[in-house]
């Protein structure tokens, strides 16, 4: 009997277990199973919507799903339409890939306050993701904070200040591009609690800020240092130059050579978000390095804003049912495994780091347990459980219904967009002819 695999999770991590497992000299049936009707997680959701050939990866993706061993269950949600007691006694195997969708908090007073949207919602909001589709971020102020220097501060910031122009091939849905157009926003401070050389991001994405039609990248040159000073890490040797180099033009460029700016501050942790019910500045303390480590310098300084974006990292829910770590954000497993026939991938097994193909190696290892595991399959899989989704009611989503989204997103896009985000899952489910 072939061995039966769910992947519950249909991102990255989700699919590269699913090319591994292929590539194993064995009999498998793979059901990819997503809570939302679209599949790519990520991919969709995460990546910059004006970063479109990041995105090329899902053409491969694409080909995995298309193989008959796979098959694509969108709008299935375990913990809702069945739980993973369940799913556990359909399938022989059950690799957790479900990814870090919440935001970590920043763990000081007043982040409670209407205006601080976590990058993970507000990076949603901007992809059209239909959990997100009623924020509503308040962006009629003049200043936003974002708090970070990670890739996805750098991302937050781009698409908040780029014109429409710049945006026109991206497939920013509708109703946040009319938002930023019409928002207020005239600077944005990124601000990190450690220095230059520390920072997260990657030069290209630190140098595409240089180049913004209407914003100005801007830095102190008191807080550059002169050179990298001594890296042991050898990749680090080769790319911390580059970046304080690109940091070096920002620190050299005025404040009115164009309408908006971006203004990169580093060493400033936040201690405070300051207002009412709603945020009306931050409050930071001055930060010195010792081992590495950011430490408060018992000075401190206020940012007047509307708008507060904590950009500190991801962390995943607990999935009912798993052991959950919750004070690193993720699923109890060694190496991958988790429990008898449970498994898990990519950010859910090991944190919110890494670009999108850091996943794939978790693939390759969590086939290599599946193959250790289960040279025979003994469990239904997916008729059984295609049975009981109908049972309750489930309207699963294949990848055919998937490639009908898509193909109506494509259609109503003006070109050079490549598509037209449907962003709810009731306007997904009518182009499929449901409710
Ligand atoms: P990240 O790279 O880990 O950056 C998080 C940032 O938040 C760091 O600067 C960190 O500072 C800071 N931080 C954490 N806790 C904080 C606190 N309590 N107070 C103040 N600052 C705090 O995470 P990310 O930006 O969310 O990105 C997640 C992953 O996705 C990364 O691997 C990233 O490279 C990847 N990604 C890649 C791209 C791309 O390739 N274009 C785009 C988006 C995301 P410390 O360093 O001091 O901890």
């Amino acid at each position: 009997m072939s061995v039966s695999i769910a992947i519950v999770g249909t991102g990255p991590a989700g699919f590269y277990a699913a090319d591994a497992l292929l590539k194993q000299d064995a009999d498998y049936r793979i059901d990819l199973i997503d809570r939302l009707p679209t599949p790519y997680g990520l991919i969709r959701f995460g990546v910059a919507p004006d970063h479109q050939t990041t995105k090329n990866v899902s053409n491969s993706f694409e080909r995995t799903a298309a193989r008959d061993e796979v098959c694509f269950l969108g709008n299935v949600e375990i913990g809702r339409d069945v739980s993973l007691d369940e799913l556990r006694g359909l399938f022989d195997a059950v690799i957790l890939a479900v990814g870090a969708g919440a935001d970590r908090a920043l763990g000081i007073p007043g982040e409670d306050k209407r205006g601080v949207i976590g990058s993970a919602a507000f990076v949603g909001w901007y992809n059209a993701h239909p959990d997100l589709r009623g924020l509503d971020p308040p962006l009629g102020t003049e200043a936003a904070v974002v708090i970070g220097h990670g890739n996805v501060a750098i991302d937050v910031a781009r698409v908040l200040v780029k014109t429409p122009g710049e945006m026109a091939d991206s497939d920013l849905p509708d109703y946040a591009g009319a938002a930023i157009r019409a928002s207020a926003i005239t600077d944005v401070y990124l601000v990190g609690r450690r220095g230059p050389i520390q920072a997260k991001f990657t030069n290209k994405e630190l140098r595409e800020m240089g180049r913004l039609e209407n914003a100005v990248a801007l830095a102190d040159p008191a807080q550059l240092p002169a050179d990298v000073g001594d890296l042991e890490d050898e990749r680090e040797r080769r790319i911390k130059p580059k970046i304080l180099a690109t940091l070096k033009e920002f620190a050299e460029h005025q404040p009115d050579e164009k309408p908006k700016r971006v203004r990169f501050q580093f060493f400033a942790q936040p201690v405070e978000v300051l207002g009412g019910e709603s945020v009306e500045g931050v409050r930071f303390e001055r930060t010195k390095l010792e081992d590495g480590r950011a430490v408060g310098a018992g000075e401190f300084y206020d940012i007047k804003c509307g708008l507060v974006i904590p950009a500190v990292g991801y962390r995943s829910d607990p999935v009912p049912g798993a052991p959950f770590d919750d004070k690193r954000g993720i699923v109890v497993n060694e190496d991958g495994r988790v429990g008898d026939g449970l498994y898990a991938v990519g950010w859910i097994k090991r944190g919110p780091t890494g670009v999108i193909a850091t996943n794939r190696p978790d693939g390759v290892v969590v086939a290599k347990h599946v193959a250790a595991d289960f040279p025979e399959g003994s469990k239904p899989g997916r008729e059984t459980l295609m049975v009981l989704l109908q049972e309750r009611g489930v309207r699963a989503v294949s990848f055919d219904d998937w490639k009908t989204i898509e193909r109506a997103e494509i259609e109503a896009a003006t070109p050079p967009a490549p598509r037209r985000k449907l962003a709810t899952i009731d306007e997904m489910l009518a182009v499929l002819g449901q409710d």
